[in-house]
């Protein structure tokens, strides 16, 4: 793909032989007479580089620059004359990438353009890697849920929240049922097979602002905000239901289905993190005892 370059000069003659060596090397080109037609140019243009001169009526370059950094993608390179009052120091701190002194030869001008790219193109590699690498590190990769790392920074999130502007919090914590047994009956990889298809029906049944977390090896969290229990126990039910209802094929010819166990609680206040996870974790320990595939709400 044409790398794409604005050229902005008030000097004509400046101005369209420079077009006319980026057209030849290839670059998808546009120019413009001076920052506000730059700018109208903008709208619809998305360049990797803006080559802008610095001495302009209106609007300089500089100015020009700083609009351009804060608002758009692309990098900026600054020409200017010998002669100008302006230094590298004031282009650079106005967000230019890359300065060159009139007249140039267009040798010196591609070498700059291809370094410039060159650096951009590495830093977005690195921003996409640094993305991808924060993702990995709150992400769960059997479930695609977040991780029990991301569970405990969240929730101590939620928790200061709901002391700063006293909102409602609530958590749903869930257990497979007999988990062990559907392992040592159909094998650990078919055990696996349920996880994911667990993590698919928690994420499908919350709403926008819940988050649900691989809490342990078949335990699950939802960290629901702004929610009373009452509304956690809907979200709750609907998770044990779906479950219920999910089939799995272990062997050919077999069907068979899990369920899940759920506690249930909403924050109160002057409660911290631990306390809070206990007292949802023994509602579900009553499920557990009560007989299984049932949510039970803390008190
Ligand atoms: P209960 O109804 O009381 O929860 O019984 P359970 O058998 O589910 O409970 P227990 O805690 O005794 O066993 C949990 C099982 O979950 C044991 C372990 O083999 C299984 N498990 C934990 N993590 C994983 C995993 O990543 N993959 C698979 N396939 N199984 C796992
Ligand atoms: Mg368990
Ligand atoms: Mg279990």
């Amino acid at each position: 793909m044409a790398h794409a370059i604005l050229i902005v000069d008030d000097d004509i003659a400046v101005k369209e032989s420079v077009e006319e060596f980026l057209t030849l090397m290839t670059y998808e080109v546009k120019s413009a007479e001076n920052a506000f037609q730059a700018i109208e140019i903008l709208k619809t243009f998305q360049p990797d580089i803006v080559l802008t001169d610095i001495m302009m009526q209106g609007m300089d370059g500089l100015e020009l620059t700083r609009l351009i950094r804060e608002k758009y993608d692309s990098d900026v390179m600054v020409m200017t004359g010998y002669s100008a009052d302006y230094s590298y120091e004031e282009a650079i701190n106005a967000g230019a990438s890359d300065f060159i002194f009139k007249p140039f030869r267009f040798e010196e001008l591609d070498l700059r353009i291809r370094r410039m790219l060159r650096e951009a193109a590495f830093k977005k590699e690195r921003d996409k890697l640094l993305e991808d690498m924060k993702q990995l590190a709150i992400t769960d990769g059997l479930t695609g849920l977040f991780n029990s790392r991301q569970f405990f920074h969240q929730i101590k999130q939620e928790i200061k929240r709901f002391q700063r502007y006293s909102r409602d919090l609530s958590l749903l914590l869930l257990d497979i049922d007999f988990f062990k047994a559907y392992n040592d009956t159909w094998g650990h990889l078919e055990g696996d097979r349920v996880l994911m298809s667990m993590g698919m029906i928690i994420a499908s049944c919350l709403r926008s602002m819940d988050s649900a977390y691989r809490y342990g090896g078949e335990e699950f969290a939802v960290l629901l905000p702004e929610t009373e229990l009452q509304e956690a126990c809907v979200v709750g039910n609907r998770i044990k239901e779906n479950v219920e209802k999910a089939v799995f094929t272990p062997e050919d010819g077999v069907q068979t289905s899990v369920t899940v166990s759920l506690g249930a609680a909403q924050l109160i206040n002057g409660e911290d993190f631990t306390s809070f996870i206990k007292r949802t974790d023994k509602a579900l320990y009553h499920s557990k005892k009560n007989g299984r595939n049932q949510l039970t709400a803390a008190s």
